[in-house]
């Protein structure tokens, strides 16, 4: 199953939360420039991240 994580960056504050619900450390990664990347090829596809941001910010497909 391919996934592709999809971050809003007008509406993502940074604050991190979905990087710490991840089950898996190595998907979600705080840039240098405060925003949030996901590799894509590691996702599982389980949609926490997407249930728990408060800003609605991730989408997965
Ligand atoms: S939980 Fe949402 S607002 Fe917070 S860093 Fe993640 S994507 Fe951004
Ligand atoms: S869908 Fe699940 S595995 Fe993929 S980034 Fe979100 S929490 Fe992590």
């Amino acid at each position: 199953m391919y996934v592709k994580v999809r971050i809003d960056e007008e509406k993502c504050t940074g604050c991190k939360i979905c990087i710490f619900a991840c089950p898996d450390p190595n998907v979600l990664s705080y840039t240098e420039d405060k925003k949030i990347s996901a590799d894509d090829n590691r996702c599982k596809g389980c949609g926490l991240c997407v249930s728990i941001c408060p800003k609605d910010a991730l989408t997965i497909s």
